[in-house]
């Protein structure tokens, strides 16, 4: 088959990997037709095996690895950068990210001499800092616009920048984007941040435990404005913005262009799931996700074998943590208007959006 671009999803089996690999293969994906390489560390999962691409295990935190694996796809074109490591200090982020990014650049830049563009996957702490500068520093004011000045802390979006900035100085041709996405609603049980996948398996304990199906937030996260990134949206923003013109050597916002409030969307989970809704209590003492799930983990496996689920544990499907950060936080609203400016006119209906990763999440038997 006579490919027109060629593309490396590095970290395919993560929250937005998994929307490239299904979108990129299909025949009208604008740039196609596409070949797809998919990198990810681990083996491929079962509920991968569908999409047509060349998975690669490879671990590009290890720069002999990368090399071995990636410098002979002297094919690529294009390079979609959505993946990322967690460490406890942003300076350790910092350290690891970057030492992943320049790995792959290293292996694919040097061979691959059609290479065009690269689409570098950030987010909302480009605007509110790093998760351990929340509260110390002054976020910029929202709705958030693409093009204000940095924040006076370390980030290691800011670093991920520079060296894409770099890279795409040195070699003729080679253009850039920068896709910064709010909260990400999709599917991928190995996503290290996935919100709704992480509600469901809460709302399914909630059900199996027969207890209130309670918002583990604040107060003020349950009743303000949010906004969220329909992962396949995301990927969709990446390819506009790989093969667009008007995209090239900028930095976009990428959400779906509503707003909601958890209030709301908590009734259409409790619905989802055959649960009571249940308004925020006031006068209950605030209790994180990650206390009520502790211990949880016997339930799952339970739950898990009761309806025939793929086997995953507890600590694989969720992402606590990231969901208190996200229900304890305020008011996080972003611009679409530099994207549709420049001619992207995606978008999602939030409600909608949920609702479709549910039902993803069924299909692949992960959540009942
Ligand atoms: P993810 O956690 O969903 O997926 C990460 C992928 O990278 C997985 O496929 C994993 O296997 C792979 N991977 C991890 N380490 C690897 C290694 N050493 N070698 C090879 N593959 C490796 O990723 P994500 O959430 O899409 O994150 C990408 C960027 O998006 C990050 O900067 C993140 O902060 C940002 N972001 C995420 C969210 C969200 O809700 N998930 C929201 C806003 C911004």
């Amino acid at each position: 088959k006579n490919f027109q671009s060629v593309a490396l999803v590095v970290g395919v089996t993560g929250i937005v990997g998994y929307s490239l690999a299904e979108i990129l293969p299909l025949s009208d994906t604008p740039g196609g037709p596409w070949k797809v390489y998919g990198v990810a560390r681990r083996p491929r999962p079962s509920w991968s095996l569908d999409h047509p691409v060349e998975y690669i295990q490879c671990d590009v935190l290890s720069a002999d690895d990368t090399q071995a694996k990636l410098s002979p796809l002297t094919d690529i074109t294009h390079i979609f950068w959505v993946t990322w490591a967690n460490r406890p200090s942003e300076a350790e982020c910092i350290e690891v990210n970057d030492a992943m990014f320049l790995n792959v650049l290293n292996a694919v830049v040097p061979n691959a001499p059609n290479l065009t563009h690269i689409c570098l996957q950030t987010g909302h702490k480009h605007y509110i800092g790093p998760f351990e500068a929340f509260g110390k520093i002054k976020p910029h004011e929202t709705p958030f616009v693409e093009d204000v000045p940095r924040l006076p802390a370390p980030n290691f979006y800011y670093t991920l920048e520079d060296i894409l900035f770099e890279t795409c100085k040195k070699k003729q041709g080679l253009t850039w984007s920068v896709h910064r996405a709010a909260v990400i609603f999709g599917f991928s049980p190995y996503s290290m941040m996935n919100l709704v996948g992480t509600i469901c398996v809460y709302a399914a304990i909630c059900k199996h435990e027969k207890v209130p199906f309670k918002f583990p937030g604040t107060k003020a996260a349950w009743n303000c404005f949010s906004v969220a990134s329909d992962a396949d949206l995301i990927a969709e923003h990446q390819i506009w913005a790989a093969v667009d013109p008007y995209a090239k050597n900028e930095a976009f916002n990428c959400s779906n262009g509503d707003l909601f409030k958890w209030r709301q969307l908590w009734k259409v989970l409790a619905e989802e799931f055959e649960l009571e809704y249940v308004d925020f209590d006031e006068s209950e003492k605030f209790v994180s996700l990650t206390e009520r799930m502790k211990d949880k983990g016997a339930v799952w496996d339970e739950i898990v074998k009761k309806n025939q689920l793929t086997p995953t544990k507890l600590e694989e499907v969720t992402t606590c943590w990231f969901a208190d950060v996200i229900f304890s936080g305020e008011c996080m609203l972003d611009s679409m208007n530099k994207s549709k400016e420049h001619g992207f006119l995606g978008f999602r209906n939030t409600t909608k959006s949920l609702i479709s990763v549910i039902d993803k999440m069924r299909a692949h038997k992960i959540v009942p």
